[in-house]
């Protein structure tokens, strides 16, 4: 299969007087991993994934990943002082002067009030709602696995890589993470809803940086109207 980065996509990322935040929302599940990695290289922006982040502290043994994890086992979030100040140590760094993608940011009222007071009119945002009906949501994610080393999603059914639980990119192992197993994927999706919806309207309030992507679709389509939407913004 040709890669989405390899398609021909006859737009290309608007040039920027302001640095650019691209921020994918949406439930677990809808594809924002998936389409962040071809997103980042096409815009030529880092991706920012809160979730990695944090699984990098955990995997390091540091205090934050000792903290983040057993809130992250039981499928809560992680207090919001934690993640704000891991998200804002991370765009800092030189290479978001131009911008970043995030994923998994904000995902509560408060993270996106927060990122709203950082960004004040300095920055340019484009805020990105996955829609995808939450009774595929569990089949999409039971049926996850990403390769160790380079972070590349696959799905055992609908996305499977060639030679079995080995990524056709490095050659490195897959792994199922394990929040994605169906208890903890449920009480993610409660927490979602109680927790992460309201940062959906809190962007689709604000004029001119919102748009909807119906994300139930092919992948290449999705990603090509991903793309679509942020360079019409
Ligand atoms: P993800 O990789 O985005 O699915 O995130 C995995 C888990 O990391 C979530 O279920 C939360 O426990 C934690 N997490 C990631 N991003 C955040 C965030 N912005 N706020 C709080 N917890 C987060």
């Amino acid at each position: 299969m040709t890669s989405l980065i390899d398609q021909e996509i006859n737009i290309s990322a608007p040039v920027q007087a302001k640095p650019l935040a691209v921020i994918l929302l949406g439930p677990p599940g809808a594809g924002k991993g998936t389409h962040a990695g071809p997103l980042s290289q096409k815009l030529g922006l880092p991706h920012i994934s809160t979730g990695d982040l944090l699984r990098e502290h955990i995997h390091g043994q540091t205090e934050l990943g000792r903290l983040a994890k057993s809130c992250m086992d039981g499928g809560n979030l992680v207090p919001d002082d934690l993640v704000l100040t891991m998200l804002f140590d991370r765009i800092e760094r030189s290479d978001c002067a131009k911008g970043y993608i995030l994923d998994g940011f904000p995902r509560t009222k408060p993270q996106a009030e927060a990122l709203d007071s950082y960004f004040g009119t300095k920055v340019q945002v484009a805020a990105l709602y996955f829609s995808v009906p939450d009774k595929l949501l569990i089949e999409r994610i039971i049926g996850r696995i990403t390769c160790k080393d380079c972070a590349r999603p696959y799905h055992l059914h609908f996305d499977p890589p060639k030679l079995a639980g080995i990524c056709d990119a490095c050659n490195r192992p897959l792994f199922q993470r394990s929040d994605d197993q169906e208890d903890v994927v449920r009480r993610r999706l409660e927490v979602y809803h109680s927790q992460t919806q309201p940062v959906i309207d809190h962007f689709a309030s604000k004029e001119g940086v919102f748009k909807e992507v119906l994300a139930m679709g092919n992948k290449e389509a999705v990603f090509q109207d991903t793309v679509r939407l942020i360079t019409t913004l």
